[in-house]
């Protein structure tokens, strides 16, 4: 049995060493995703499957069938997907416990990563998404989009714990960078607390049970009312009255639970990044579509990066060693304490500060625009020191 003959572009030390598949002359996961032979994507899912569970994450250049979803999957081994490529690609609640290396993938439609955990590394540097994107979840360690390309809508939700690059990436569309807000109910009557959503559900079996019961008493009303019209309204009003004390019943109970369950006013801010993030020169085509709702920017690099006509709401920049709002570039630029690199940088710290001044001035964000007139001054002066 011949191997694969797929070898991947740039990367020439890789080659795959699997059976070829179907009379190809690749392997079932290099086949082009176009391909007649393209397997279904759930036998796809299924050999991915029997590749975790022998540890093999050595996914160089798969083509991924249209329209593949992985569901609640854990992937226990780093995965190595560059050069791969996709068409309608969803992830939603997996975990990734290891490293995930997408760089140098082209995605051709949509990218969904939905409620998703990676607890480690992800990389999709020089990626290509040319349909919508989001990238919601937890993100625990680095995450790096550096020099992608954006084609259409993206969003990036959730948590945003370690170091985020997104320097040189291209936005051509609309992009919108949201945090999230985690409430907490505490329940007063004991030491229990409980934080979380609460979903309230409709079992279609008691939907079911109930309309057949209804069913019944309907028919039960007609011989009813064939039988006699005064014993009907008789029928019909002690109806009335046990529908009412069965609802006055429920409201009873759901007042006191609620008594017992209330909210402890703990509704805490998330902002979408905790660590550090890189926009260095990041290019937002579409600033009038350009949102930042809930995000911290006091430890992002924002240097080059054309932040006029851009939406910004709740954005926190304030800088606690400046004591006041600012750009981190200057807090990075003095702490490095090389005079040298703060000479360089200082007239790009001002421009810097005149164009977002002018952007928070279009959000109406005085304030914050006060602070960053100041920033854009203390840089001026600084130059004459030199
Ligand atoms: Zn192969």
């Amino acid at each position: 049995m011949s191997t694969c003959s797929y070898k991947s572009p740039k990367d020439t030390k890789f080659k795959c060493d699997r059976e070829r598949d179907n009379s190809s002359i690749y392997c079932c996961f290099h086949e082009p995703i176009d391909s007649p032979k393209k397997i279904h994507p759930e036998t796809f899912l299924e050999r991915l499957e029997t590749l975790l569970d022998n540890n093999d994450g050595n996914w160089v250049g798969f083509n991924f069938p249209q329209n593949m979803s992985f569901g609640n999957i854990i992937f226990n081994s780093p995965i190595d997907l560059r050069f791969s490529s996709a068409k309608e690609l969803k992830f939603d609640g997996c975990t990734f416990e290891k490293k995930v290396t997408f760089s140098n993938s082209i995605f051709s439609e949509e990218v969904t990563f939905s409620s998703s955990t990676y607890e480690e590394d992800v990389d999709f540097s020089f990626c290509i998404f040319e349909g919508n994107v989001v990238f919601s979840g937890s993100f625990l360690k680095e995450i790096n989009f550096q020099k992608g390309e954006f084609k259409k809508i993206s969003s990036f939700i959730g948590t945003y714990k370690g170091p985020v690059n997104f320097s040189n990436a291209i936005f051509y569309d609309a992009v919108t960078f949201r945090g999230g807000w985690n409430h907490s109910l505490t329940a007063k009557c004991g030491a229990m607390s409980m934080t979380g959503s609460v979903t309230l559900c409709i079992n279609s079996q008691n939907k079911e049970r109930s309309t057949s019961f209804f069913e019944k008493i309907g028919g039960q009303i007609n011989k009813l009312k064939e039988f006699t019209k005064g014993k009907y309204t008789f029928f019909k009003n002690k109806l009335a009255k046990e529908i009412k004390h069965r609802s006055d019943k429920f409201k009873k109970f759901t007042r006191r639970v609620w008594k017992r369950v209330t909210p402890d006013n703990s509704t805490k801010r998330n902002p979408l990044f905790h660590g550090t993030v890189n926009f260095t020169d990041v290019d937002f085509r579409r600033p009038d579509r350009t949102k930042f709702i809930n995000v911290d920017l006091n430890k992002a690099t924002l240097i080059g990066a054309d932040l006029k006509g851009v939406h910004f709401y709740d954005v926190n920049l304030w800088q606690p060693s400046l004591r006041r709002q600012g750009l981190y570039d200057e807090v990075y630029a003095i702490e490095t304490q090389d005079r040298g690199y703060l000479k360089r940088m200082l007239p790009r710290l001002e421009a810097g500060y005149r164009n977002l001044r002018i952007t928070l001035e279009e959000n109406k964000d005085y304030a914050t625009a006060t602070d960053f007139y100041i920033g854009e001054m203390e840089s001026r002066r600084r130059q004459k020191s030199f």
